[in-house]
């Protein structure tokens, strides 16, 4: 008797922090597409970005595994935080296939993501790999010549870059899973940071 392909998305992204509209695609693909599993991938943080305060690795990688701790299909991954190399999805994309050789992959994204996947290193190594699920907002993502995707419905309004400054101004932010946020509390992440 044959068996069907392992379906596994990739969902790669800072995630600093994870919030309730990551868990929303997340959950939106997992449903639309029929997956096996969702794979949060938590990626370096460029020591240029500037703004708030970044939470560290090992504290996105612990809000993660909050976060998804009752999502049966959900695995937080590791892989670009250990790479000694930068991160480039189609390099992450290219490892997961070679653990996983029978799995059918996905690699989830918002609309933002889909439109800067030009300015990415080497898109179309990564789309010979993944097939893409991109979130529709109001203004629908356009095909790419050569690029497997399906869309999903259905916004969500959370921003981390919102939430750690409410965070970092004293406020809370009902985008945030329970969780995730008593524990941002507990270790003062976000804290004020003046310029
Ligand atoms: P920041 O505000 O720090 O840029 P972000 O949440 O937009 O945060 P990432 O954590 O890198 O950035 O996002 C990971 C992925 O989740 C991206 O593909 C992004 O498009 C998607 N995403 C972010 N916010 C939402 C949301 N509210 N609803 C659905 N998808 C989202």
């Amino acid at each position: 008797m044959s068996t069907l392909p392992r379906k596994i998305a990739l969902f790669g992204g800072t995630f600093d922090p994870v919030h309730l509209g990551h868990l929303h695609l997340a959950t939106l693909a997992w449903e639309a597409l029929g997956l096996d599993e969702v794979r949060f991938i938590p990626c370096k943080i460029s020591p240029h970005k500037t703004g708030t305060h970044p939470a560290s690795p090992e504290d996105r990688l612990k809000m993660l595994q909050l976060a998804t701790a009752d999502l049966p299909w959900a695995v937080v991954d590791d892989i670009e935080l250990t790479s000694g190399t930068p991160n480039f999805s189609y390099r992450t994309a290219e490892e997961i296939q070679r653990q996983q050789p029978d799995a059918e992959l996905y690699w989830i994204m918002g609309g933002d993501q889909w439109a800067a996947l030009p300015r990415w290193k080497h898109p179309e190594k990564l789309a010979a790999i993944v097939q893409f699920i991109v979130l529709a907002r109001d203004d629908a993502p356009a095909p790419r010549e050569g690029f497997r995707f399906h869309l999903v419905h259905g916004e969500h309004p959370a921003s981390a870059t919102q939430i750690r400054e409410a965070i970092a101004a004293g406020r809370s932010s009902d985008d945030l899973p329970r969780t995730v946020a008593a524990y941002i509390r507990d270790h003062g992440l976000y804290p004020f940071s003046p310029g």
